[in-house]
């Protein structure tokens, strides 16, 4: 009689599942990965368990501009060599750090957590848009870099975006200029994101 395939152990089989559900694990890199740490020495898995506890534990989003933070406000925000009148909006807090790898921004950023997707029911009120604008109307920001996805929900976010900025008197620049339709920021490379840091124009 035919049983099925024998399960793994069960505390196995719970790692497998927690695995497979992080972003671009399937299930066989799960397996692969579990089986490694199973051959980890334990104090190296320790020191990995404690890292994934420590960034729910520690970090928190900055109460400014919302990036991901164990200071409030972040590094970036009570920093006094960046220039307080330019905001970078983007979407994930990832995007600041391919952002600051390229050296060529120096201004300040804001994390909207998302983008405006009516197909996937995420509207206005569902990213921090209302914080946004909270922050420009202090009135010291003269430029807004809408550096959203160039995918269509990013695109759509920046239109919106553009249409409530422009009665504050605040320039809106689009961060678009090199990079191809369906970028997503944290994967582009350095050169293009400078590109398009340098290349922005106006909406
Ligand atoms: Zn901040």
């Amino acid at each position: 009689m035919n049983q099925g395939p024998i399960p793994a152990a069960e505390a196995v089989n719970k790692l497998i599942q927690e695995l497979n559900k992080l972003p671009g694990i399937g299930p066989k890199s799960a397996q692969r990965l579990a089986y490694y740490l199973l051959r980890t020495p334990e104090e190296q898995t320790r020191l990995l368990a404690e890292a994934i506890l420590s960034v729910k534990q520690e970090i928190t989003l900055c109460s400014v501009c919302f990036n991901v933070t164990d200071s409030a406000p972040c590094l970036i925000c009570r920093s006094d060599q960046r220039d307080r009148s330019q905001i970078c909006v983007v979407e994930q807090p990832q995007d600041i750090l391919a952002l600051e790898h390229t050296r060529v921004y120096h201004g300040l950023y804001h994390v909207l957590h998302g983008a405006i997707s009516p197909t996937e029911g995420v509207g206005a009120d569902d990213v921090r848009i209302k914080e946004l604008i909270n922050r420009l109307q202090s009135g010291s920001v003269n430029e807004v870099i809408l550096a959203t996805n160039t995918n269509l929900e990013g695109e759509q976010t920046a239109m919106y975006l553009h249409r409530l900025i422009l009665p504050l008197g605040i320039k809106v620049t689009r961060l678009a200029q090199g990079l191809p339709f369906g970028t997503e920021l944290e994967y582009a490379d350095d050169v293009t994101l400078t590109r398009a840091l340098e290349g922005r124009q106006e909406f």
